[in-house]
């Protein structure tokens, strides 16, 4: 039960078991965008704990798409089970950050833009480069199937050979404002959600000095294994403090990422910009916390082939389209029973130990 097939299944599930744990409960419903049954979307929020707290752990799923199905399924499962939590903190849930890819099955929201590229200050203008250019006419081909899908290794190791591999890499995945119909597209405005999730951490927050956010993701690391990506500086108290937290080995983000060995200069991390909505005086950890589905190219294949859905397949869906939106949901939310046994060992283990280390920190 606790992974399902659709969006409304999982929001109904959440809001099942968020009412039985007895949390605050508040929906925001989108005021345009519907499902694709018609279906209204909203970001929805739990609250567990005593009115203004202290410590806030900030638990989130679904910023992309469909990835939604297992933070989702994490989150239901904690509230199914709720911890024990200390009289000046708190957990707030916050369940599809971006409902429209969520129910649409698509990484980015209504408008094809990545809620996890578009908290930037949208005044800075930031031109693409040529390699971005030229990565995202990749990203596009005119016609795509699966089987297309194989050569795309080749190609991206033709660039490779001309270029500096971390150049690539920030280039194809790092975030691009230029491109409306490419792939890691931050938007030029802030988005719906982007909006929605600023005003609900300023709210619960007024009063918090520690938080701890964890925004769930799927795909890069191991099949089945957690991925640590903090968004801390390594010489931050907040960084020390978190590897301590974690079980030995857990946090480490220098691999994952192929030969560039290191992770691409993200820009626009949605936890980085609702930490902005803390008080001044607050400190924070900011996880994005993934589990490993295949290999990074297979997985970039996978963007190429929504990006293509999106935008350039024809409507209705033929039926090596449907096979390419089999392929990626299946890239993003695999259907193996280990995968998922696996998720939800590892993700209640962190939840316990990011709310315990939470509580334990120190307050000056
Ligand atoms: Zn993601």
């Amino acid at each position: 039960m606790v992974f399902v097939d659709t969006y409304d299944q999982a929001r109904s599930h959440f809001l099942l078991q968020a009412e039985s744990a007895g949390a605050d409960v508040e929906c925001y419903q989108h005021p345009t965008e519907t499902g694709p049954d018609d279906e209204g979307l909203f970001i929805d929020t739990a609250y567990l704990g005593m009115p203004d707290p202290k410590r806030l752990l900030i638990v989130i799923s679904g910023t992309h798409g469909p990835e939604g199905f297992t933070g989702s399924a994490l989150q239901s499962e904690w509230l199914s089970n709720p911890p024990d939590i200390t009289d000046d903190a708190g957990i707030l849930f916050v369940h599809a950050a971006n409902p429209f890819g969520f129910a649409h099955k698509s990484r980015t929201n209504e408008d094809n833009i990545d809620l996890n590229r578009n908290f930037v200050d949208h005044t800075v203008l930031r031109p693409s480069n040529d390699l971005q250019r030229e990565m995202q006419a990749l990203f596009a081909p005119g016609l795509l199937t699966v089987s297309d899908l194989d050569g795309l290794g080749q190609e991206l190791f033709a660039v490779v050979a001309r270029h500096d591999i971390k150049q690539v890499t920030n280039a194809a995945s790092a975030g691009q404002y230029t491109h409306d119909q490419g792939l890691n597209y931050g938007g030029a405005a802030p988005a719906w959600s982007n909006d929605v999730l600023r005003g609900i951490v300023r709210r619960h927050a007024a009063s918090v000095e520690r938080a701890v956010f964890i925004d769930w993701h799927v795909g890069l690391g191991p099949f089945g294994e957690p991925f640590f990506l903090c968004f801390n500086e390594p010489d931050e108290e907040a960084h020390k403090l978190v590897r301590h937290w974690c079980e030995e080995g857990m946090l480490d983000s220098s691999t994952g990422f192929g030969d560039a060995g290191e992770r691409p200069e993200y820009v626009g991390i949605a936890v980085q910009g609702l930490a902005e909505e803390l008080p001044p005086s607050a400190t924070s950890v900011k996880l994005v916390v993934e589990f490993g589905t295949y290999d990074n190219i297979t997985m970039l294949g996978a963007l190429m082939a929504d990006r293509w859905l999106r935008f350039a397949a024809a409507s209705p869906l033929s039926e090596d389209d449907h096979d390419l939106k089999k392929y990626v949901i299946d890239k993003f939310y695999p259907k193996s029973d280990d995968w998922r046994a696996s998720v939800l060992r590892h993700g209640a283990n962190i939840h316990s130990q990011m709310l315990a280390g939470l509580q334990s920190w120190e307050i000056a």
